[in-house]
């Protein structure tokens, strides 16, 4: 017996016709490229983006076509996400921070053939273009007077809008058809593809709008940090429109007084970024001793939010802090640190203790941790083993690897070392190549690096595990310390007085100008163990006895 229900495919351009009918006044703004800034409708995003589509099937990017993006946060790349995708083309975004021979590799394992990019990005176009032989058209996604006067068949972005007349119906297909592709940072070996389709796409950016995920409504201005290109902006180009929220898009400006000007002109409530930017942000803001006018949620994710952050943005500034996880193979939405009702009366000790873990699973998503030999682990908030993760909306294959299966009985193993307690709150402990081993004993970098960035004089802070004689692996604090501090490695250690066992102390501080941050803006600690692995052999001081 069949349903007597209307079948309608979940389709990303269904989220753009609901935009414009329903959401038709609501604004996009963008900080440009050209140096300005640009806003418009819901209406005239819906009309381009027909308009792009048909200039896309005039390049020749048919269905399944995969037609790659270089580009900052703004109303064109908004475009291409739906144009792409809404014709049956797969979206690429690349991420233009990675070095031109990853990007190289990654455009050819895609097999891009039309590639967007931004007036930033011209030089490395310009150098990247002659080893894409496959890649048919490059287009500028800015008008002609920008285009470069050297020959290279470079197209303009706004000629191909202009030669088309929008009129042009978003065809119907599978929801099972692949709708966009991205890749992991590949920190360890060669990234890989992750290809999406519209019906995970949908409901990912239906769970990402729910009020114990992101929470996004018709009366928020979203103000997607996370670039376009780190996992589709964590899906809020598709909520936002899909609920009909305000769009505010910081383009390349992503320093602290341009963001914090930013939410200020145009009264963002609800802002996402790593744990590094959000860093950034609050610098200035502290420095200058501003406050926040609009900014009611602050959605922290990519990496651990430190303890210090959520208590200082909520307790100076009155955001409340989300915390999430994900990661590139769960589209990226996995869980969000938002309260129950059973613990709103608790005092902010309790509450912080909730809020810092990352968080739990909404409907579309599930989760569990178990041991080395893949049993399933009690949820009591102390036990930890590998998180494995199942859902509407994470990987079963991955991209030009489908003859290798990734999952373990069904799950996903995500790499991750975590704890759930009885209320499904998930806490990540580590990375399992992080994770730092003593003794045997498993030791949590996240845990050292919060505290430590929890001392005042400590501006980030990251913890690895390098060779000692005895213990084979022991914690090595590096740190960057706030502007003209002076604090000594004596006085980082002795924050960690009582707050973990003994055998967890790092064994020594190093102070480092600067610390590695990948293509994400998360900390990368490969380089660091590299440059450390022998410190305690060199310097045996460390400043601990073990017990
Ligand atoms: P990459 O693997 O290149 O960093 P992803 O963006 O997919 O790419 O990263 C996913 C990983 O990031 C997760 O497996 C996890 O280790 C880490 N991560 C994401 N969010 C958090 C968080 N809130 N706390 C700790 N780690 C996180």
């Amino acid at each position: 017996m069949n349903s007597l229900m209307m079948k309608q495919p979940l389709l990303v351009s269904s989220i753009l016709e609901h935009a414009q009918r329903h959401h038709g006044e609501q604004e996009v703004v963008s900080c440009r490229t050209e140096g300005d800034i640009h806003r418009y409708s819901f209406r005239e995003l819906a009309v381009r983006a027909r308009k792009m589509a048909q200039a896309l099937a005039r390049l020749g990017a048919d269905p399944g076509t995969r037609v790659g993006t270089l580009a900052w946060n703004g109303y064109r790349h908004l475009e291409l996400y739906y144009a792409a995708s809404g014709s049956g083309a797969v979206l690429h975004t690349l991420n233009p921070r990675l070095h031109p021979d990853q990007l190289e590799w990654i455009v050819s394992d895609a097999e891009d053939q039309v590639i967007f990019f931004d007036l930033t990005f011209l030089p490395l176009i310009q150098e990247l273009a002659p080893r894409l032989p496959q890649v048919r058209h490059f287009v500028l996604m800015s008008d002609s007077s920008h285009l470069p006067d050297a020959p290279g068949g470079i197209l303009a972005y706004e000629d191909l809008i202009d030669n088309e007349s929008g009129d042009y119906q978003w065809p119907l297909f599978d929801e099972d058809t692949p709708s966009s592709l991205c890749y992991t940072s590949g920190t360890t070996g060669n990234p890989k593809g992750v290809l999406y389709s519209h019906r995970s796409t949908v409901l990912h950016s239906m769970a990402v709008g729910l009020p114990d995920s992101m929470g996004v409504s018709a009366r928020d201005s979203v103000m997607p940090v996370v670039p376009m290109f780190h996992v589709n902006a964590w899906g809020l180009p598709y909520t936002a429109c899909m609920v009909g929220a305000k769009i505010v898009f910081p383009g390349a400006a992503l320093d602290g007084q341009s963001l914090y000007d930013l939410v200020e002109a145009e009264q963002v409530t609800i802002s996402a970024s790593v744990p590094t930017v959000w860093q950034g942000q609050l610098q200035y803001t502290e420095s200058r001793g501003l406050r926040f006018t609009s900014l009611e949620r602050a959605v922290i994710g990519g990496a651990a939010c430190p303890p210090a952050m959520l208590r200082q943005l909520e307790e100076t500034y009155g955001v409340t802090v989300i915390h999430g996880w994900g990661m590139t193979e769960t589209s990226p939405f996995g869980t969000a640190s938002v309260l129950k009702g059973r613990h709103l009366g608790a005092d902010d000790e309790e509450r912080y203790a909730k809020q810092d873990k990352q968080g739990r699973c909404v409907f579309g998503i599930d989760l569990k941790i178990v041991d080395d030999g893949g049993n399933e682990i009690a949820w009591d908030g102390a036990s930890s083993g590998h998180l494995m993760v199942r859902g509407h909306w994470v990987l079963s294959h991955y991209f030009h690897k489908e003859d290798q299966d990734p999952l373990v009985d069904g799950w996903f193993p995500t790499g991750d070392i975590a704890t759930i307690d009885s209320d499904g709150f998930m806490q990540i402990t580590d990375r399992s190549k992080d994770v730092i081993k003593s003794g045997g004993e498993w030791i949590s970098s996240i845990d050292l690096e919060n505290i430590a960035m929890s001392h005042p004089d400590v501006a980030l802070a990251a913890c690895v595990g390098v060779f000692h004689p005895k213990w084979d692996e022991r914690p090595l604090l590096v740190a960057v310390r706030e502007p003209g501090a002076t604090v000594s490695a004596a006085e980082v250690l002795a924050s960690f007085d009582g707050q973990v066992a003994k055998w967890w102390v790092p064994d020594d501080v190093v102070f480092v100008d600067s610390i590695p941050l990948g293509s994400t803006g998360k900390i990368v600690k490969a380089p660091l163990r590299e440059q450390f692995r022998d410190h305690l052999i060199a310097a045996p001081a460390p400043s601990q006895t073990l017990i």
